[in-house]
């Protein structure tokens, strides 16, 4: 297929030229300003519409995209603590398989409506553990986005519900990947796994050659909490298991110090921001001055990243940081760099020989759009209504704001079906 007449926008570096894209397969095979059609080549004109590369997600949950709208606790949660208690790990038990694989056509459809192709989620249903990843990989391919899988292993369902936790990462690691899925090994966070527990997912991580997708200092509890069992931070208890390396995911970091920030990206690991979640939960500023290797999450929220760059900036900038625009964009570029690390691909350059995936955006930008502003355009101008088609790996999966894979219609109608029974389990003791 031959993409023709767009506005071609890459941003790392940040790049803004009128070209047209050839694709062949999964791949962008050429880039140029005058390529033209070959004999039978399908030819798609975009009448200069601006085209991005596909939006990479790096931190969320699709278990929770049937949470929206549901009933809130009885009374209100007074800490982090009992918010999860009341509302998360109400939801996560409620989950049965057929709730896991709607939530997984739910937000991987809201996904490509947003211009996201390639999500890390972290998942946790402890009543339906076994199988849950390969039930998740279903669905999201079968809207046909790109995943990096794990699950959330945890102390807090006993040792059985850990010890399945961790077996269910290996069998999906060693299910393999497919063109569009990989898995990793999933923790949900310190404050809820013992000792003995990081050892065993230590040993997890080197058996299945990962690494490791982890909240951590979310919240001041699970600091003090690391502090209570080792003394020492979250970031020193992972290490010290042998759980710090290249790829690790540490998701919030909000009450990381910055010796803790340091320690943690020199061994190549990555920060997760997640701003829109950590100021709906109320757990404070991250301290993103010192964050480095990091990209943004949207904590199971949405899978909006143009939504989360932008209130990562506003966030920034009200906690006085001048040099927030830049920061905020280097976070958005960062998810395709993480994503680059995972799968050996290069994402977010749209060059030839870098993956299909890439948004077309219906924005006509009313002052002069540059290298030196797409920043400033992405940040105040782009929003997800812009998103008209997202291809994903040469495919499109949403053409012309349709979605091309699945019925959508009967996939919103079996969610309605879905999430009243899974809201009425939630209320049961
Ligand atoms: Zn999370």
């Amino acid at each position: 297929m031959l993409v023709r007449n767009a506005t071609v926008a890459t941003l790392d570096p940040p790049r803004v030229e009128a070209a047209s894209l050839r694709v062949e397969g999964d791949t962008i095979v050429a880039r140029g300003p005058s390529l033209r059609p070959g004999a039978g080549e399908e030819v798609l004109d975009l009448d200069g519409a601006l085209v991005l590369p596909g939006l990479v997600n790096a931190h969320t949950h699709l278990y929770s995209a049937l949470a929206r709208g549901m009933p809130g606790p009885a009374e209100p949660s007074r800490s982090f603590v009992e918010i999860l208690e009341r509302v998360w790990w109400r939801l996560d038990r409620a989950l049965d398989e057929e709730s896991v694989y709607v939530s997984g056509l739910v937000g991987a459809i809201e996904a490509a409506r947003s211009g996201t192709t390639l999500l890390f989620d972290h998942h946790a249903s402890p009543s339906f553990i076994r199988g849950s990843l390969a039930t998740l990989r279903r669905a999201v391919e079968e809207v046909g986005l790109r995943s990096v899988l794990c699950y959330e292993t945890t102390d807090r369902n006993g040792l059985d519900g850990r010890d399945a936790g961790i077996a269910e990462n290996l069998d999906f690691l060693g299910s393999g990947p497919t063109s569009l899925t990989l898995g990793m090994v999933g923790a949900h966070a310190s404050f809820t796994l013992s000792e003995e527990s990081l050892e065993h997912l230590s040993a997890a991580v080197r058996e299945s050659g990962s690494s490791l997708h982890i909240h951590a200092a979310e919240d001041a509890a699970d600091v003090e909490d690391s502090r209570r069992r080792c003394g020492t931070g979250v970031v020193e208890r992972l290490a010290r298991h042998g759980l710090l390396f290249p790829r690790t995911l540490l998701v919030h970091g909000v009450h990381l110090s910055e010796p803790d920030l340091r320690d943690a990206q020199a061994a190549g690991a990555w920060l997760v921001h997640c701003p829109r979640s950590n100021m709906n939960n109320g757990v404070g500023y991250a301290p993103t001055q010192a964050f480095r290797r990091a990209a943004l999450g949207t904590d199971g929220l949405d899978e909006d990243m143009l939504a989360e760059a932008r209130a990562a900036f506003l966030k920034m900038r009200d906690a006085g940081r001048r040099d927030a625009l830049a920061a905020a964009f280097g976070m958005l570029v960062g998810g395709h760099r993480l994503a680059g690390s995972f799968c050996g691909l290069p994402f977010g350059t749209l060059d030839a020989g870098a993956p299909a995936d890439l948004v077309v955006l219906d924005y006509r930008p009313p002052t002069p759009l540059t290298a030196e502003n797409v920043a400033g355009h992405l940040l105040f101008g782009l929003d997800r209504s812009h998103v008209r088609s997202t291809m994903v790996a040469g495919r499109f999966i949403l053409r012309d704001r349709r979605i091309a894979m699945v019925d959508e219609a009967s996939v919103v109608a079996r969610a309605r079906l879905t999430a009243e029974p899974l809201w009425s389990r939630m209320q049961r003791p």
